[in-house]
């Protein structure tokens, strides 16, 4: 038998074969360009508990900076996730509506489903993609065993409230899909079953994301108003406990600027409320 050693492969740095779909996928998303959004609204629902100076550079029509091949990855792969979720969604519920528009008086966008049930009322049904990492502590599993489950992300929560304020629906429901699936040995040590090991559902009444909704729409007014006085708002993120976070685009440990398309926009305009030449808001 020929033993394998790490002198028995050369590693290129650049893939010559295995990177050519991003290429690809790149590629498209350049020429279909920046998705339309689905009234003339300031903010797309997508936006909701992101931070307010990112929300004044969007609804500027500033130009983020394209996505990186990992995060054209992750998006496209979350895009094929949708598609095959909602076609079986439409199979087994037929008069369940996808991709409508609806908007409210700060955002708009589309619902991932509007499915009419028989207990829960008319849900708005979220659908989120994800690595097993976040999957895993979404249901408050450890490689040590079980933990609190810290549920969907506050963003999501919020991103679906006003979805579900906009289409008058009666339940939220968030769908979490794991791009990786916890282990079954894992899964024995914890006792999750064989989907619960890779998809989780999370239902929120209306008593709680109502409030919600009202209160992003409230944020969201609240930049307009600086956008009105001739400023960009300071730069606060809402956290996944519902808190405000003051961002620092300049410091590491923000994974939202990290992640942020605005960065550099944001670094050259300054901390604090920022006095500028508002162009006409939409
Ligand atoms: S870089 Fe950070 S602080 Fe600046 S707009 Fe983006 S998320 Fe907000």
């Amino acid at each position: 038998m020929v033993q394998m050693t790490v002198d028995s492969w050369v590693q290129p740095i650049e893939p010559r074969f295995s990177n050519l779909f991003i290429e690809e996928w790149q590629e498209e998303n350049r020429k279909k360009g920046k998705k339309p959004q689905a009234f003339d609204t300031p903010f797309r629902y997508s936006d909701a508990g992101k931070c307010t100076r990112y929300l004044c550079y969007a609804s500027q029509a500033y130009e983020g900076e394209e996505f990186d091949k990992p995060s054209t990855f992750v998006t496209g792969l979350g895009t094929e996730i949708h598609e095959m979720v909602q076609g079986a969604i439409s199979r087994k519920y037929p008069e369940a509506l996808f991709e409508v528009p609806s908007h409210l008086v700060t955002s708009s966008g589309h619902t991932d489903g509007l499915i009419p049930t028989q207990d829960l009322g008319l849900v708005q049904y979220e659908l989120k993609s994800m690595g097993g990492t976040a999957y895993k502590k979404s249901i408050g599993i450890t490689n040590k065993g079980i933990s609190n489950p810290t549920g969907p992300r506050y963003s999501a929560i919020l991103q679906a409230s006003l979805n579900a304020k906009a289409n008058e629906c009666d339940t939220v429901i968030i769908g979490h899909v794991a791009l990786e699936s916890v282990s079954r040995q894992l899964a024995e040590r914890t006792g999750l079953s064989e989907v619960e090991r890779f998809i989780s559902e999370w239902i929120i009444p209306k008593e709680i994301w109502e409030p919600l909704a009202d209160g992003e729409v409230v944020r969201q007014m609240g930049v307009l108003e600086d956008l009105e006085d001739g400023f960009f708002s300071e730069r606060i993120a809402i956290g996944d406990g519902g808190e405000e976070v003051y961002l620092d685009p300049e410091n590491p440990r923000y994974w939202q600027c990290s992640y942020c398309s605005m960065k550099s926009h944001c670094i050259k305009d300054g901390p604090g409320r920022v006095p500028v030449e508002i162009k006409e808001i939409a």
